[in-house]
């Protein structure tokens, strides 16, 4: 099968909003082994969303839209998608029943706008949960199947996972399975030299890498008849990949370093504390994005200026002066400083460049310090980024904290 997705809405168009739902459909469709060949986004305007299925119909036997299922005004997918399958809107019993219910249980007042939610297309095999108002419908057509979904996120994933991915998966004959290996601390290039011969030699699974910050990816994908044989041959593939790769990969579920450092920190009841200078609170902000941090973290400080690393963490004021903050020394006092104050297991500081201004020919921008005291021994290491911008040597600080 062959699909285009087409986001509708015009505040996708505008930069207001990013378009997840895309995403999501393609990787949804890309696991049901569909092949995603375009991806459209129109406004909300029925003559360019009815050129633009056109198209799409050209060379695809499956579209699916997402957006403008509402029951506002603005929102007229279905009505043009209708009209362009020329199919008849129809009062759908079941979507009524159902609609009135739900309104009913939301005390909300049944509107004379709710009415054009259940008109359906006639032949509709109709999506509905009990997430959102908005039914999403498929209708085949002459060899093209349209698929309709509504644009809140929430419910446009709930309304794929329960009844799309479902639909679809009966039409198919090959399902595809994938990891996503995580590698930290190795090149793209030098990822890809060690799988060369994997590589070349590849038909299923396939092997691809992806170059990150600091990171590596390697996707590894199976296209089979059933889930189980494409499980098998992705999980000897991966076997044979950790052999070469190891140490480096940190993560087999696609997970971010911050999460999976994290949940060690948690299972092995770590403290952790941390002192940032350049990155501003970053570190702290990304540890708390991960569940349950509370149990091991317990401080966060950020100590911008001179005084503040004084204060708080008694940095010596002959150091600063003699060696500037940017400097093994203050890095390495610093994380001394707060082991003493919070007496937490591992306590990590930072202190750098970040730029774009206030660099020198001895310390550029983009030179950046970590201190780790650990086990009563304190470790320094000096990075030099690429500096590419200010948010990126902040985040490339952020991750090389994180993997000290
Ligand atoms: P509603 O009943 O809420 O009007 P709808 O199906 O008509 O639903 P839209 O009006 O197109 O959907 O979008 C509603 C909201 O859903 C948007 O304001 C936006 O926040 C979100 N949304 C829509 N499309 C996308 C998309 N492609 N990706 C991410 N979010 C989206
Ligand atoms: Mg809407």
């Amino acid at each position: 099968m062959k699909c285009a997705v087409i986001s509708v809405g015009t505040e996708l168009l505008m930069g207001q909003i990013t378009d997840t739902n895309a995403v999501y459909i393609s990787r949804q469709l890309n696991m049901l082994g569909i092949d995603v060949l375009y991806r459209y986004t129109v406004g909300d305007n029925d003559g360019r969303l009815r050129e633009i299925l056109g198209l799409a119909a050209e060379d695809c036997d499956l579209i699916i839209t997402t957006g403008g299922l509402g029951p506002t005004e603005d929102d007229m997918t279905k009505e043009t998608v209708s009209d362009f399958l020329g199919e008849k809107l129809v009062e759908d019993e079941e979507a009524k029943h159902i609609l009135m219910e739900m309104q009913q249980a939301r005390k909300h007042r049944f509107t004379t706008n709710n009415y054009k939610q259940y008109l359906l297309p006639e032949h509709a095999t109709v999506f509905q949960t009990e997430i959102g108002t908005a039914p999403g419908f498929a209708v085949e057509k002459n060899g093209t199947t349209v698929i309709c979904l509504p644009g809140p996120p929430y419910e446009m994933t709930e309304m794929f996972r329960r009844c799309v991915y479902p639909y679809l998966a009966k039409q198919q004959d090959s399902v595809i399975y994938y990891k996503v290996l995580r590698i930290f601390g190795k090149g793209e290039s030098l990822v890809e030299t060690k799988l060369m011969d994997l590589i070349d030699a590849q038909t299923d699974p396939t092997i691809a890498t992806y170059a990150k910050m600091a990171e590596c990816s390697v996707r590894v994908a199976s296209k089979r008849r059933t889930l189980e044989e494409a499980k098998n041959a992705v999980e000897a593939m991966v076997r044979k990949i950790r052999e070469r790769l190891g140490d480096n990969i940190y993560s087999e579920e696609d997970e971010d370093l911050v999460q999976v450092v994290g949940r060690k920190l948690i299972d092995r009841h770590i403290t952790i504390s941390c002192a940032e200078s350049c990155t501003g609170g970053l570190f702290a902000g990304n540890l708390t994005d991960v569940p349950g941090i509370s149990d091991v973290f317990e401080r966060g400080i950020v100590t911008y200026t001179c005084r503040a690393k004084i204060e708080e963490l008694g940095v010596r004021e002959d150091t600063l002066e003699r060696e500037t903050a940017v400097s093994p020394e203050v890095a390495r006092q610093m994380a001394e400083g707060l082991q003493k104050k919070t007496g937490s297991d591992v306590c990590v500081s930072v202190t750098g460049i970040a730029g774009p201004g206030g660099g020198t020919p001895e310390k550029p921008v983009g030179l950046i310090y970590i201190g780790c005291r650990y086990r009563g021994k304190t470790l320094v290491k000096k990075l030099l980024t690429p500096n590419f911008s200010r948010e990126w040597n902040r985040k490339y600080a952020v991750l090389m904290m994180l993997d000290t």
